[in-house]
């Protein structure tokens, strides 16, 4: 099976660099600078069993290579592998277990997420202990001789906490566990999992990595070779592959991921700091903020903060008002666009979290989420600021 496979050469540019030039070649035929869209689903064979390493487009597309290249290059990683979608990717990872494995994962984790371990995994036999993640003794503490596989979120969403990777990585790599962290929202310009002691990173790409809010897509990163030859064995046995569009258009993305970070960031921290100081906010979720609990962690693991912002209105209507009354800030789910998003997680994203679940971790009916997005700081300020003259 034919894998990616990013050498010590691929990493020595800086990730600025890397975003724009890695895994993209000028196309041999023709020197087109862009990556082509090899919209193609089988490749000709000179004669029987001899082929260029393509044979059906499941098993390998050039345009993917390019993305999973890419990407791989971006974590730091020395394998990368595109799906058609973030559940898809973690659903892949997840696949690497048999019946009877167990896995412990923070509790605070993007709905689907915990739907897809809950709802379809336990019933072929995989088991799960949910714990919160703040504490990293809370791992070790829900570990049986069966655990294979440590999963988190961080920052988590929506509650934006923290799990300090470092400190799970050394209790993953005692036991040897698969140390698995959905890097979706910080992004590799923010944080490097594997560097910290992760040994699989996973992303929705349809958020900040694609960053356009155009396609869905996913994707799994590793350096461990036994890991990617399975992975490369499931992406083509179970076949959740994205197409070569999809893959050129995140391609596109990731050359301007630097340059959107850096702006979702500024614009979130400015936001941040202005939810503060309005009397109708209860209380404002941001690793960025001094009083967040979690603030020096959040420093020593993170490079930004960028502009997943939660806020608590106090109460469902006043959230109503808000996340209804704002022009700028569309009613939305997901995030990680360059255009900003409101969305109300108890009954959108996190609707499929238990009740008694979302209450105990502070997703209460007055939360709300934004997604910053790269517009002027100013503008979205003003926006969030017309909406809340609305609330009592
Ligand atoms: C959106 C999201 C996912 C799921 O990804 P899809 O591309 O929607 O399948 C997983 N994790 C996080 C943190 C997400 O935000």
């Amino acid at each position: 099976m034919p894998m990616t496979r990013i050498s010590d050469d691929d990493l020595r540019f800086d990730i600025s660099t890397r975003a724009v030039h890695a895994g993209q070649d000028p196309d041999p035929t023709t020197g087109a600078i862009m990556t082509p869209i090899f919209q193609t689903s089988t490749y000709v064979q000179p004669k029987l069993g001899e082929h260029k390493g393509f044979e059906y487009a499941r098993t390998r597309n050039p345009t993917r290579d390019a993305l999973e290249r890419n990407l791989a290059s971006l974590e730091g990683a020395r394998h990368g592998f595109a799906f058609s979608s973030g559940m898809a990717a973690t659903e892949a990872i997840l696949k690497l277990l048999s019946a009877g494995d167990h896995v412990v994962s923070g509790e605070n984790l993007y709905g689907g997420t915990h739907r897809l371990m809950v709802q379809v995994l336990e019933r072929f036999g995989l088991k799960f202990t949910f714990v919160d993640g703040r504490d990293p003794a809370n791992f070790e503490r829900a570990m049986t001789p069966a655990t294979k596989l440590v999963f988190v979120e961080t920052p988590t969403n929506p509650m934006m906490r923290l799990v300090d990777l470092g400190a799970i990585g050394e209790i993953a790599a005692a036991r040897n566990l698969y140390f698995v962290v959905d890097n979706t929202f910080a992004t590799p310009i923010f944080q490097q999992p594997l560097a910290l002691g992760a040994n699989i990173v996973v992303h929705s790409t349809t958020k900040f990595i694609n960053g356009h809010s155009d396609i869905v897509g996913g994707a799994v990163l590793t350096s461990l070779d036994e890991v990617a030859e399975r992975l490369a064995f499931l992406q083509n046995a179970a076949g959740a592959v994205p197409g070569p569009f999809d893959c050129w258009l995140t391609l596109r993305g990731t050359k301007t991921l630097v340059l959107r970070m850096k702006k979702h960031d500024e614009n979130g921290r400015r936001v941040a700091e202005w939810l503060t100081q309005q009397p109708s906010v209860k209380h404002v979720y941001y690793p960025g903020l001094p009083d967040h609990p979690q603030h020096a962690l959040a420093c020593s693991q993170m490079r930004g903060f960028g502009g997943m912002i939660s806020f608590d209105m106090g109460s469902l209507d006043n959230a109503s008002t808000v996340a209804e009354g704002t022009e700028l800030f569309s009613l939305a789910e997901s995030l990680g666009g360059v255009e900003s998003l409101i969305g109300h997680p108890a009954t959108m994203t996190h609707a499929s979290v238990p009740q008694d679940l979302r209450e105990s971790m502070g997703l209460t009916l007055g939360l709300l989420r934004i997604s910053v997005g790269i517009e002027d700081p100013d503008d979205l300020v003003a926006d969030l600021e017309q909406a809340m003259h609305a609330v009592g």
